[in-house]
């Protein structure tokens, strides 16, 4: 049977997909290959993840989540889904900073494609890594903390510099976030209070459709502290009576805790539940990363192709996401404002719409999403990122054959061919 990615809009080309059960089996597999790839979740859009060799994918690696209370970190085996980290985290008393709106994806994957949440302060996940162990092409381990000379260019790093076995990540004191959400923020007044909008909580997301005069919801995330309030009245925006899904009329019956009542943060950080299927069935997924300063102007240049977009859409989010110094980190440099797009499943149209968008984006330096369907019909991503040739010398100095290589990192220049 062919393998698909989560949304099944691409069939991985990779002849074989192996799940070793040891790193010693992982390493003989590696060292072996002519080309092999990392698998995660698969819940990328795109060929990012797939090779013209083997793949392999963690999940038949024993699961080990060890926690350094005293440094504050954990360490786990790649392969391991936020969701399952989470809950052990959670029970030890201890919590991450930050997740992406569902917590089915793998550690690894997320973190090599800069996967973020949202919040002002909040970095992406990448950010949180504190160490990497990494497999090379010969099959050996090396490994990388935060402040090595190559760590800022390896986290994120499209599987384009070896394997990740283990990764340690920042925590801290498990805490209580609850989650609001408020209904029809008008879009001129979001606009005019941009940054009182999204500094309002912890992390802030804006579903909207482009098309009508409001932002159709606000999904507001706060840690609880004794002088905790819920917001009534929210810049012109009313409070939901009821539990909500992004898509309107959909049973929100897979979302996390709405309504301002408390709980542990990976049940509230995350959209979508651990325990249900996320989101609405098939969809395609697009993102860009606009500068802070530039978000206002960006966002109307979105407004302005309503049209083109509503027919295609299922909804857009807007997120706020803090700087790091990560190479190819999306947010690379400074804090930047993620423009989402969850589309129909009508992968030609969207495709063909991704151009225009990017056209109109082009003055504002946006960022795709590496994990997500963009275009770059250009090949200009090199302008994005001033990291682009050091990490280049980076893929050419550790994987000097090209044995991580495939056709997503060289036809975006990111590898020779
Ligand atoms: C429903 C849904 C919701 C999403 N929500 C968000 C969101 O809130 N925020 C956001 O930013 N993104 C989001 N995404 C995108 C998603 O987080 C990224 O695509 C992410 O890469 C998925 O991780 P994965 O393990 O499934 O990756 P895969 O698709 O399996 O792989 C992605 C990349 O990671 C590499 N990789 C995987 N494992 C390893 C490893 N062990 N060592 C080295 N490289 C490895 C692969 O080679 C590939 O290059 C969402 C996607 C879906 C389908």
């Amino acid at each position: 049977m062919t393998l698909t990615n989560w949304a099944g809009n691409y069939a991985y080309r990779a002849p074989v997909v192996q799940h070793p059960r040891s790193v010693e089996e992982l390493s003989q597999i590696v060292a072996s290959a002519r080309r092999v790839r990392a698998l995660g979740t698969r819940h990328c859009f795109n060929d990012l993840a797939d090779g013209p060799g083997t793949l392999v994918a963690l999940d038949g690696l024993a699961s080990s989540v060890q926690i350094d209370s005293h440094a504050r970190t954990v360490t786990v085996s790649a392969g391991t889904r936020y969701g399952a980290l989470a809950q052990e985290l959670h029970a030890a008393g201890w919590g991450l900073g930050n997740l992406a709106s569902l917590p089915h994806i793998s550690v690894a994957g997320a973190v090599a494609t800069a996967t973020h949440g949202s919040g002002d302060r909040s970095q992406n996940l990448a950010a949180a890594v504190a160490g990497l162990v990494l497999m090379s092409s010969d099959g050996s381990l090396r490994t990388l903390v935060r402040g090595d000379d190559d760590f800022a260019g390896s986290v994120v790093a499209l599987g384009a510099l070896g394997i990740a076995v283990q990764v340690m990540l920042d925590i801290e004191p498990t805490y209580d976030v609850a989650q609001e959400v408020h209904e029809n923020l008008p879009w001129e007044t979001a606009l005019a209070n941009l940054d009182d909008v999204t500094s309002s909580a912890g992390s802030v997301s804006l579903f909207t459709d482009w098309r009508e005069p409001s932002i159709q919801q606000v999904w507001r995330k706060t840690r609880v502290s004794e002088s905790y309030q819920p917001r009534e009245e929210f810049f012109g925006s009313t409070p939901a009576a009821e539990q909500r899904h992004p898509l309107p009329g959909i049973d929100p019956v897979h979302t996390t805790a709405q309504l301002a009542s408390p709980g542990p943060w990976h049940e509230r950080l995350p959209h979508f539940r651990l325990d249900f299927t996320p989101s609405n069935g098939a969809e395609l997924q697009t993102e860009y990363l606009v500068p802070r300063a530039q978000a206002v102007e960006a966002l109307q240049a979105v407004r302005g192709l309503a049209d083109k977009i509503a027919p295609l859409l299922q909804v857009s989010e807007v997120r706020t996401i803090a700087g790091d110094d990560l190479w190819l980190s999306t947010a690379s440099g400074g804090d930047r404002v993620g423009i989402h797009f969850t589309w129909q499943p009508r992968q030609n149209e969207v495709t063909t719409l991704l151009p225009v968008l990017e056209a109109a984006l082009r003055p504002f330096d946006a960022r795709p999403h590496w994990g997500k369907l963009f275009a770059d019909e250009d090949r200009s991503l090199a302008r994005l990122y001033p990291r682009w040739d050091d990490f280049r010398a980076l893929v050419a100095r550790t994987d000097p054959t090209g044995v991580f290589a495939n056709d997503f990192l060289e036809r975006h220049g990111l590898r020779d061919a």
